[in-house]
């Protein structure tokens, strides 16, 4: 009897145990099982960490380089420095295999579609199929197209949108396959494109970092135009539309130094028209700015590229000759007064000499004077030498005057 109930009680236990151990089993089993999706969950989540990291690391890089960029456009007092402060931060930004900044020409008189053409104005591209000064024009391949947009483009957008702009047999820029691109634009005006090839570093933000470098670099080329539009008026002289005195003091003084520094020559030549108030008395004031606006254009088409022209009092004119010794000056002078003899100028033969005419002087750095002003001083001698001496001449500074 108490064999059997030992035996049960033995079988109870065992059969306890065993579903005990089933149990334990079972729950390590399922244990085991949630750990491990715990675990690819953790290692998914990891990952996602570490693409954040390392897009937030890209976007602070970036927001890192924002102060020092914006003051370099900023310090740009020349708009051909904008397009290598822009690739500087394109290279250093996405590290790409090539990148180029293109800047919008501007049109002239002599043609009027040059504004359809853009310039490759910074380059960078180790394995380069283009060059700077290379041209594409609007419309034209990939960057053409993106001239003509509003908005940053990348590798797939391109590829569907840009493919009429394609052509077979393109070279250098107009071949340019871009990843990203975005024209730089102010008022629905394109100034530039900016685009790059096989940046090392892609990011999902990488198209909202581009496109706010090329708004930087809108920005940055439509403040320095409307600056020199600025500038360029108030440089300049409004009736006879050369440089007003302001201008030619300052330049004077710079070419001075870099006469100096280079010993090299530099000759002034100041003339005064002749009898001038004769000529408003008799004409009229209007008459007589009509005659300012005509000499200056006269002496204007007459001077060379690098010679700086201007107005320096009422019918008082400068010009400077940077690398001219006096006596070529002095040709230059002559030269200058004669076109004015020559010239038939409405009233002329109503003047005291039967012609409109000038008398001038002319001095030279270093004999006559040291500095911009005692030049200025010596040919202003030169020209009361030359107004003494009957007028209608060119005197130069230090030469003996003759006597009226
Ligand atoms: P000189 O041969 O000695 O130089 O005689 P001048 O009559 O030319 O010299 P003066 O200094 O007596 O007179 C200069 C005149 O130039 C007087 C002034 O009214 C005139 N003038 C100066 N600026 C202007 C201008 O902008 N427009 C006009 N119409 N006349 C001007
Ligand atoms: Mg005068
Ligand atoms: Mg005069």
């Amino acid at each position: 009897m108490i064999d059997n109930r030992t035996f049960l009680l033995s079988i109870v236990i065992s059969v306890a145990l065993v579903f005990l151990l089933l149990v334990f089993f079972l729950r390590a089993l399922q244990l085991s099982r949630s750990l491990k999706k715990q675990n690819s969950e953790i290692r998914t989540l990891l990952n996602k960490i570490h693409r954040i990291d390392d897009e937030l690391t890209f976007v602070l890089d970036f927001i890192r380089e924002l102060p020092h960029l914006t003051g370099e456009l900023n310090n740009q007092m020349n708009p051909r420095g904008i397009p290598q402060v822009l690739m500087n931060v394109l290279v250093r930004t996405f590290q790409p295999e090539q990148a180029v900044v293109l800047l919008r020409r501007k049109r002239t008189l002599a043609q009027p579609e040059r504004d359809k053409e853009f310039i490759a104005a910074a380059i960078a591209a180790p394995r380069s199929t283009f060059d700077r000064g290379m041209v594409v024009t609007m419309g034209e391949g990939d960057l053409g197209y993106v001239a003509q947009q509003h908005r940053v483009l990348d590798h797939s957008e391109l590829d569907r949108e840009a493919q009429p702009h394609r052509h077979v047999r393109a070279k250098g820029l107009s071949a340019f396959r871009p990843d990203l691109a975005s024209p730089m634009t102010i008022d629905e005006r394109t100034l530039g494109v900016i685009a790059l090839r096989r940046p090392e570093k892609q990011k999902p933000y990488g198209k909202e970092v581009f496109r706010v470098i090329a708004q930087m670099g809108a920005f940055a080329l439509n403040n320095l135009q409307a600056y020199a539009e600025v500038k360029s008026v108030a440089d300049v002289d409004p009736l006879t539309k050369i440089w007003n005195k302001g201008v030619l003091n300052f330049r004077l003084g710079e070419l001075v130094f870099d006469a100096e520094e280079s010993k090299r020559s530099l000759a002034v030549f100041l003339f005064d028209i002749d009898h001038f108030k004769n000529y408003n008395d008799i004409n009229g004031h209007v008459a007589g700015d009509r005659l300012l606006q005509t000499l200056a254009r006269l002496v204007k088409e007459q001077v060379r590229i690098d010679d700086i022209f201007g107005r320096f009092g009422g019918e008082e004119f400068l010009l400077i000759l940077p690398n001219r010794t006096k006596s070529q000056a002095r040709i230059t002078g002559e030269k200058i007064r004669a076109t004015i003899e020559d010239y038939e100028f409405p009233f002329g033969d109503k003047q005291p000499l039967n012609r409109l005419t000038i008398s001038g002087g002319v001095a030279c750095f270093p004999q006559d004077g040291r500095n911009s002003s005692e030049l200025i001083r010596a040919a202003d001698q030169a020209l009361y030498q030359a107004k003494r001496a009957g007028r209608n001449r060119i005197m130069a500074a230090g030469a003996v005057a003759l006597a009226d």
